[in-house]
């Protein structure tokens, strides 16, 4: 048994879009799904057209790479659009030849997600399965326009997601403990506190960052958002000048062997801080605390620490960087304004660019 699985439209072509967008959400869903399917010892090839900036492209692309594979199943990922309503609308499985197989991805997604089921439909109109060689079905996972779709959708991501796996595969998928990310390059656990902005009386006036000691350098990086529009009276180093309750920065005893200081000054590469059941993402801003501190792992902002429910002493683990599945856009300014214990919501400047597991890496 070998599954070939992409997700429909490109992004530079892209499909629906409303509360979500359909095109990162296939994206998602492929991706877990493809990887559950591995951890499950089944074999599976995953694509996303990157490339196609016309519909036309984009579908002989995809077929093309399907019927490229050797595979016993052609599966395409896709979410329905209708128009923006509370209501929920629900999933459905798209087949010519496999209506048993539609049958089961659609029960299963409404089953896992308490999405409704609109069932398995018959398509004689549609590119891919027109045009995939080997059996194939294309999933709807949900309604881009339904909020009760897409909170429900978030709410049961990866229970969608190992539903979907279990019906290709025809057998139950449980899906692995989540790991930790493996691209991580440091990691620290242990108390906090915090630090930086005019009151923080644990520095010189005038002392600055470990990485940053002018203005200028400040503006090169791109952190101006990190800081006060003017520099506190009585002071003169950027250390006063963090603006506490501004976007989240955390300070820790970094190897600069392993994460330079030109990468920890980069403003598109972020922190996992975690505490609390909660993770945020967070600027590295300076290294610390200090050695008189031992046992400290990581000094955080306030508006961090506030975000996070925690006080000076709590427990804390930094990860870094941060799962690239979280990370803002490059050139966005990540303020992470919401987590919500359990699963985790990471929006970016009021985007939700992050739904699922806390720490999984799709
Ligand atoms: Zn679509």
């Amino acid at each position: 048994m070998k599954i070939a699985i992409s997700s429909g439209h490109s992004t530079k072509c892209r499909g629906a879009s409303d509360i979500i967008d359909e095109v990162d959400e296939a994206t998602r869903v492929v991706d877990t799904v493809a990887s559950m399917l591995f951890d499950a010892g089944i074999e599976v090839e995953k694509y996303h057209d990157t490339v196609s900036d016309d519909q036309s492209e984009n579908l002989n692309r995809i077929v093309d790479w399907h019927n490229a594979r050797t595979r016993d199943l052609d599966v395409s990922v896709h979410f329905n659009a209708y128009e923006h309503t509370s209501k929920p609308m629900g999933t459905e499985c798209l087949y010519i030849t496999q209506q048993k197989l539609a049958a089961d991805v659609a029960s299963a997604v409404s089953d896992a997600g308490d999405l409704i089921n609109r069932g398995p439909k018959k398509r004689t109109d549609l590119f891919f399965l027109n045009n995939t060689a080997e059996p194939a079905v294309l999933i709807e996972v949900a309604f881009v326009d339904s909020q009760a779709d897409v909170d429900l959708y978030r709410e049961n991501f990866r229970w969608i997601c190992d539903a979907i796996a279990s019906a290709l595969a025809g057998q139950e998928i449980v899906p692995a403990p989540e790991p930790e990310p493996e691209d991580a390059l440091f990691q620290a656990t242990g108390t906090c506190s915090w630090f930086g902005g005019p009151d923080d009386d644990g520095v010189s006036a005038s002392e600055d960052l470990a990485w940053l000691e002018t203005w200028d350098q400040v503006v090169d990086a791109g952190l101006e958002g990190y800081f006060l529009p003017t520099q506190p009276s009585g002071t003169s180093g950027l250390a006063r000048r963090l603006d506490p309750d501004g976007p989240y920065y955390c300070a820790c005893r970094w190897d600069y062997d392993v994460t330079p200081k030109s990468m920890l000054k980069d403003k598109d590469i972020k922190a996992l801080v975690r505490a609390n059941g909660r993770e945020l993402l967070a600027q590295p801003i300076d290294w610390g605390p200090h050695e008189a501190e031992t046992g400290r792992a990581a000094d955080l902002s306030p508006g961090l620490m506030e975000a996070l429910g925690i006080a000076t002493d709590d427990e804390v683990e930094v990860i870094y960087p941060a799962p690239a599945d979280i990370q803002p856009e490059p050139g966005e300014r990540a303020v992470v304004k919401l987590v919500v214990t359990g699963l985790v919501d990471v929006l970016v400047n009021g985007d939700l660019v992050y739904s699922g597991q806390p720490g999984s890496r799709s």
